[in-house]
């Protein structure tokens, strides 16, 4: 729909997202919608043409694409009807192993991610009690010997545990009263999710959109050494490094969202005939179709100029974080405009847009919540004082 310019290569790889998600059109959503079942031939298809494996380097299997193929891939999914929030985390969880793992750990995980053997899409961050308090997480990890930590806590809203191999858990290891940095004594391990047997409980949160997503209890579970990321205590920084990919590709999503209803809304406000003209004809239908547009555009720009510092390896924190507010705004605004366009017919679930209103609100809430973007930027970019 909108005229991005992009070179050659992503316009391919957009045709080939497009022509894979035609095979999985909105009766395939909607059937698993009702059920809340998990996309598993749409994810498998994505593994197979290599879309998740974008971020991963060649020299370990993975497409060695940039952030900016990245994106292209998200969006088109989402322009498409189909929903990425399935499998989204395969494609960039990994970084955290990428940029913080041992070569050994590289090695070992990289090209089995890539190639899907493993999942690695299960992100164990948030707690009940801690909440966006990510410092005041309870869970704890504490080293048994020279071979093990032992696992002791819960996690809420780790979304996909029941279709990921393996997760990346942020745990304490040294209490909060103990270290000398506030940001310290946080560590990340990759725990085999099948290994961990009975001291690892999954239980899963019915949400309102098809989300397969969990709360997660670890009693006693034994996580090898050799499975820490990095440096004991510095995990919290390892996650935070991860997050600006994870803010971008979301923000291509929404923007994928935003396309989809706007070209919904824009189609059925031609087609639908009251008082013996189209709808679209009344500009109290044309404005917000049109005002929808400018903010997705708007929205976009920032997605794509965050992916650009992101591939220059330039600092792109408040990029990543305004292109997902924006482009989140952007998303709910061009859905709650495409139900009203729709009328009574927006509310009918053979017409996705219900599913989709319900599926794209997420994105102002998680991964980050749009309240949190603004005090960093206030903080981190104007200069406020802390407001937490
Ligand atoms: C469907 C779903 C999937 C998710 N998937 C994952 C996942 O895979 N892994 C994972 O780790 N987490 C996941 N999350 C968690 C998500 O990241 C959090 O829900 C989100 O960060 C908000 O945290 P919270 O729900 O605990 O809200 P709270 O921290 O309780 O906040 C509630 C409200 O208060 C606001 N608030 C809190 N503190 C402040 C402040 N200082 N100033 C202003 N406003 C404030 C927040 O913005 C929010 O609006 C998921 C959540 C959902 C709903």
């Amino acid at each position: 729909m909108a005229a991005t310019r992009d070179s050659e290569e992503i316009e391919s790889i957009r045709a080939a997202v497009r022509a894979l998600c035609a095979g999985f059109p909105g009766e395939y959503w909607r059937e698993l919608d009702r059920e809340r079942a998990y996309p598993t031939e749409f994810v498998e298809a994505l593994t197979k043409a290599g879309f998740l494996a974008a971020l991963i380097p060649e020299e370990y299997g993975g497409s060695g694409l940039t952030m900016s193929s990245a994106i292209a891939i998200m969006e088109e999914i989402q322009a498409a009807g189909c929903n990425g929030a399935a499998c989204h985390a395969q494609m960039y969880t990994m970084g955290t192993v990428l940029r913080h793992g041992s070569a050994d750990q590289k090695q070992r995980y990289l090209p089995k991610i890539a190639s899907g053997e493993l999942r690695l899409q299960a992100f164990g961050v948030t707690e009940p009690t801690s909440g966006t308090d990510t410092l005041a997480l309870r869970t704890t990890a504490v080293r048994d010997g020279n071979e093990s930590y032992v696992v002791n806590g819960q996690k809420i809203w780790t979304s996909r545990a029941e279709h990921s191999d393996l997760m990346l858990l942020l745990a304490r290891t040294t209490p909060r009263e103990q270290v000398k940095k506030r940001t310290e004594g946080l560590s990340v391990f990759l725990v085999d999710m099948h290994a961990a047997g009975a001291a690892l409980k999954i239980n899963p949160i019915r949400t309102m959109m098809n989300h397969a997503t969990t709360e997660v209890f670890f009693d006693d579970l034994r996580v090898p050494a050799e499975n820490l990321i990095g440096e004991e205590g510095m995990g919290f920084r390892y996650i935070l490094s991860g997050m600006n990919a994870e803010r971008i590709l979301i923000g291509a999503e929404c923007i994928g969202d935003a396309k989809w209803l706007i070209e919904k809304a824009t189609n059925y406000a031609k087609e639908r005939s009251v008082f013996g003209r189209p709808i679209g004809q009344n500009q109290g239908i044309q404005f917000p179709i049109a005002r929808a547009y400018a903010q997705m555009r708007a929205a976009e720009l920032m997605v794509h100029e965050a992916a650009s510092l992101y591939e220059q390896g330039k600092d792109c924190g408040a990029e990543a974080n305004m292109a997902k507010m924006l482009a989140a705004d952007a998303s709910w605004a061009a859905a709650d405009m495409c139900v009203q366009t729709h009328g009574g017919f927006g509310f009918a679930e053979e017409f996705d847009i219900e599913r989709k209103f319900r599926e794209t609100r997420l994105y102002s809430v998680a991964p980050i919540s749009t309240n949190l973007i603004l005090s960093f930027l206030a903080e981190h970019v104007l200069g406020l004082p802390r407001s937490y």
